[in-house]
């Protein structure tokens, strides 16, 4: 039989606020544990929660980048738990009336086709404690109790793995660049749990669906979905039943073990919360939120591609991160080549930005090196060896070559009279050529480079060696 898989993903996003969501304390990853916390968020009795306005204002605005429908009217719900990582017996969440709803994001599948996957909702809730399990007792940490997420609940409308992480890759982009949520999966900001299920191909009914938990990294939920897939097929071939349940996913061990049986929404007995006030949310503030929106990854990889020439490749990568496409504006902008200016941030200083964040690299910088390579006064060579100094000390790199002597060679005179030295010396490759292997040409070229220590132009040796071998 062939199965048709079906999947729908609850991502958590912690929203990078200052404070909590109903207190004032911190609300920072990390810290001493225990330092950023108050009687809200530590759940006692009689503290009363009060709705910090900049967790709504950055749900819109989440809202608004994934084209949903924003709410007027909405409202604040406990859900029933008990789980130690939340004393207070409850969640402050949102069940019927969310922040949005409706929304899509387009993601772009085999051969450019891009399909729509559907957004069901957005609500804003708290974040538990955190539990820390040694070996004979576990500890809990407050200072995450209160910290702001909003869920984002998709359709299920994904089809395969790769489908769901092309779906979290785009909805990570969009978050990051609307600056309301650092989406650092390995610090637990941006998380997802993944619903599966599979049917026969073609059914219009889904099959009984299961949900990993604990999925933290890109990698994870790729596999942590295949297996599932696995697990389901193989057991639906062998007759077997499914139940619908929460397993987690070993990262480990490379499976996914159940953790209980699938809570339904009436177990969590939701009930308005009292304590806090419904939500009225007016048209002018979502028109000023609307404003604070930039341009998103999807249509500046559209714009880059356009504007710039780029590949479609290029283009997904430079736009990524606003720091990284600004920086290759900018540059470009400056001097005039971004076919050039995308290598140098894709390749060397990609790299180098990855392991010095905010190091003290400027666009004139980057654009001052490239000129230089394109007016023959250095060598791409050159421009690497050279690049790390300009990142790290700052300096320009034009002061950098004088300092050291670096210009490049590209006096046909001297050049010549190298070459010729070159030649009498290796008339093995002089035979080698007339042999027709061309390649020797690459080979003299790298002995002339190393004897000037790259300073020659590598165009007018190569040039010269041409017409040079052919007299002998
Ligand atoms: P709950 O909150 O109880 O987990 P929801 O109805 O909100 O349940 O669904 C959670 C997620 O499960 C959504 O992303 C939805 O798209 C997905 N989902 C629902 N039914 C299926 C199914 N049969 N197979 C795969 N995913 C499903
Ligand atoms: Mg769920
Ligand atoms: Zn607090």
């Amino acid at each position: 039989m062939e199965y048709e898989v079906v999947i729908g993903l609850e991502v958590h996003c912690e929203l990078a606020t200052k404070t909590k969501i109903f207190c004032g304390c911190l609300s920072e990853f990390g810290g001493k544990p225990n330092t950023h916390i108050c009687p809200v968020c530590m759940g006692l009795p009689g503290a009363l929660p009060q709705l910090n306005r900049k967790v709504v204002e950055y749900a819109i605005k989440a809202g608004l980048a994934l084209n949903c429908s924003i709410t007027r009217y909405g409202r604040l719900d406990r859900k029933t738990i008990f789980y130690p990582d939340c004393p207070k017996n409850y969640q402050i969440s949102q069940q019927e009336l969310p922040v949005c709803r409706d929304g899509f994001i387009d993601i772009e599948i085999d051969n450019g086709n891009s399909k729509k996957i559907r957004i069901e909702r957005i609500h804003i809730e708290e974040d538990a404690a955190k539990l820390l399990h040694t070996d004979h007792e576990t500890l809990i940490d407050f200072n995450r109790s209160g910290v702001p997420l909003i869920e984002i609940v998709t359709k299920p409308d994904l089809r395969s793995a790769k489908e769901a992480v092309l779906f979290l890759e785009n909805l990570k982009n969009i978050l990051t660049s609307l600056s309301i949520s650092d989406c650092k999966m390995e610090e637990g900001s941006l998380r997802c749990d993944a619903n599966i299920s599979v049917m026969e191909k073609g059914s219009k009914e889904f099959g009984v669906r299961t949900e990993i938990k604990n999925v933290n990294s890109f990698k994870a939920l790729e596999k942590a979905i295949n297996f599932e897939i696995k697990r389901h097929i193989s057991e639906i071939s062998a007759g077997k039943q499914l139940y619908q349940e929460t397993r987690r996913w070993d990262d480990t061990k490379n499976n996914t073990v159940v953790m209980r049986s699938k809570e339904f929404a009436n177990d969590y007995r939701y009930f308005p919360e009292g304590d806090l006030v419904t939500l009225n949310i007016d048209d002018d503030w979502i028109e000023e939120i609307r404003k604070t929106i930039p341009e998103l990854p999807p249509e500046k990889k559209k714009r880059f591609i356009e504007q710039y020439n780029l590949s479609k490749y290029d283009a997904e990568i430079l736009t990524i991160s606003i720091a990284v496409a600004d920086f290759f504006e900018k540059t470009t902008e400056i001097c005039g080549d971004a076919k050039a200016t995308a290598n140098w941030l894709m390749g060397d200083i990609a790299s180098l930005l990855k392991e010095n964040e905010g190091a003290n690299f400027k666009p004139e910088q980057l654009a001052e090196l490239i000129m230089l390579i394109n007016e023959g006064t250095i060598s791409n060579a050159i421009g690497k060896n050279i690049i790390i100094d300009v990142f790290k000390k700052g300096k320009s790199p034009k002061a950098i070559i004088e300092e050291r002597g670096l210009i490049q060679n590209s006096d046909e005179k001297t050049i010549l009279e190298l070459v010729k030295k070159v030649l009498v010396c290796n008339t093995k490759s002089i035979d080698d050529y007339k042999k027709g292997k061309t390649q020797v040409v690459g080979y003299l070229v790298g002995v002339i480079m190393k004897e000037t220590k790259g300073k020659a132009n590598p165009q007018i040796v190569n040039k010269l060696i041409m017409k040079e071998i052919g007299k002998f």
